[in-house]
C-alpha cells in the first residue's frame, strides 16, 4: 500500500520543519489532497497512525482538505471544477484542458505543542 510509504516521507517532512522550528510534538498536521494525486485519503488516514508510531507526530490528529479537480480550457476560457478523473472541459467538451488544481499533496500547516 502506497499510502504507508507517503505516511513516512510525511512524517520525514513534519520532522524537517520541526527541528526548524524547534519544537517539541506534532499535535495536529494539515495536508492539502488532490483528487489526481492518487492518494486515497482513506487509506492515508488508516495508514499514517502506524507510521507515526515512535515519533514526534504520534497520535497526531491528521486533517486532509480533499482538493477538487479544477481545469482551465484554453478553448472556451472557462475555468471549471470537473467530476471524474478525466479532464474534460465541463462547457465545450473540450480535452484543451490544463489542471489547475488537484494534483495536491503536502502539507498546509502543522500545529506544534
Ligand atoms: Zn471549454
Amino acid at each position: 500500500m502506497h499510502e504507508l510509504s507517503l505516511s513516512v516521507s510525511l512524517i520525514e517532512q513534519a520532522t524537517e520543519i520541526l527541528k526548524q522550528e524547534s519544537g517539541g510534538r506534532v499535535l495536529a498536521l494539515t495536508l492539502d489532497v488532490g483528487v489526481l494525486s492518487g492518494v486515497s485519503p482513506e487509506a492515508l488516514q488508516f495508514c499514517f497512525p502506524q507510521a507515526a508510531h515512535g515519533t514526534a507526530l504520534e497520535k497526531c490528529l491528521l486533517k486532509i482538505n480533499e482538493i477538487p479537480l479544477l481545469v482551465y480550457c484554453s478553448d472556451c476560457q472557462a475555468e471549471e471544477q470537473v467530476e471524474g478523473p478525466y479532464p474534460l472541459c465541463p462547457s465545450c467538451q473540450g480535452v484543451d484542458v490544463a489542471v489547475r488544481k488537484g494534483r495536491e499533496f503536502n502539507i498546509v500547516s502543522m500545529e506544534i505543542e
